[in-house]
């Protein structure tokens, strides 16, 4: 079986990019469970494995990585830029509450790639932001006031 260092490491030769091992690190970092981290996460988390890793390093390794196309910056979080291992388009939940990042698998009926009011719509994104069910569930509603869900209003095609 393929581990996920081998896996990384694969993307990243794919996207020609040298696949070391600090690198490999990172991406399998960014694509592994509790997805769509930020920065300040995910470097706590890669300490363990990369002491020397600082966040200016970090940050431009995901730079890099946006740019080739292997992560996609997320800024559905007001407070932070968050980073999806997955990078091609899908819609988001985030939880006002745990501020979670879920994905969400639904397909968008108004908005897809392809012509809108003569504009060519290259990526679909949308946003949602609530409760999470789990936050539901837990009662940890102390910081979630302002209950809603709504589509970002950068996405509204009729608008
Ligand atoms: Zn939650
Ligand atoms: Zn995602």
């Amino acid at each position: 079986m393929i581990s996920n260092r081998d896996e990384s490491k694969r993307r990243l030769t794919a996207s020609g990019i040298k696949p070391t091992f600090q690198r490999a690190v990172i991406l399998e970092a960014v694509r592994g469970k509790n997805g769509h981290p930020a920065i300040r996460d995910l470097h706590a988390r890669l300490l363990r494995d990369v002491p020397t890793l600082s966040k200016t390093t970090l940050y431009s390794t995901l730079e890099l990585f946006a740019r080739k196309g292997l992560v996609k910056p997320l800024f559905i979080d007001p407070a932070e830029v968050r980073y999806d291992g997955v990078a091609e388009p899908h819609h988001h939940f985030y939880c006002t509450a745990c501020r979670r990042i879920l994905d969400i698998d639904i397909a968008c009926s108004t908005g897809r790639a392809g012509r809108i009011h003569g504009h060519q719509v290259d990526e679909v994104h949308g946003y949602f932001k609530g409760l999470c069910r789990d936050c539901l569930a837990g009662g940890r509603l102390s910081r979630a006031a302002n209950v809603s869900i709504h589509n970002s209003p950068r996405r509204k095609p009729h608008a």
